[in-house]
């Protein structure tokens, strides 16, 4: 049975910056939860150590995870504090558990500068998105982990289909 990486907050973890979750409703994740296929995991505390509540934090200039990754953005705090460290023990220990669980799939929470699928926030903390990938999401990706946000599940669930085959 393929294992499913998904963001601990989509499953009604309190460990977003702000102390909430954002649980999803979605009945494929709920079914793929009582089938036991689901890996939950906070890249930010479980992985990077990070409290909860924390500041928000956003990757200078919206460079995205894969600048981070390769050292040429960081990702700051409101209040300036560089947080990158943490961030990218984060995305290792993500790509740790998926890795010791031979997850595929990936399903992260959008706009998060770790979890970010599509875009991300744009580091000027005035809540603009721009295109690009959380640190997360972007060395799971490296490692040819497919990443489905999670607006796209029916996706995830088409591609699940066919690695079951
Ligand atoms: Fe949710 Fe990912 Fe942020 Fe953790 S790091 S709170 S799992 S979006």
């Amino acid at each position: 049975m393929e294992r499913i990486l998904v963001s601990a907050c989509l499953m009604g973890q309190r460990v977003r910056y702000d102390g909430g979750a954002k649980t999803s409703s979605d009945e494929l994740l709920a079914a793929w939860k009582a089938e036991g296929r689901l890996v939950p995991f906070c890249a930010e505390v479980e992985g990077g150590g990070l409290p909860v509540p924390r500041p928000a934090a956003e990757i200078e200039s919206g460079a995205g995870g894969a600048a981070v990754i390769a050292g040429a953005a960081r990702v700051l705090t409101t209040g300036g504090d560089d947080v990158t460290a943490a961030f990218l023990s984060g995305a290792q220990a993500a790509l740790a558990v998926a890795t010791s669980f031979g997850v595929r799939v990936a399903i992260p929470k959008e706009g998060s500068p770790s979890c970010g699928a599509l875009n991300i926030y744009d580091g000027t903390f005035r809540g603009r998105r721009t295109p690009g990938q959380g640190v997360t999401t972007a060395l799971l990706e490296l490692h040819g982990i497919k990443v489905f946000t999670e607006e796209h599940i029916a996706d995830a669930a088409a591609y699940l289909r066919d690695l079951d085959r």
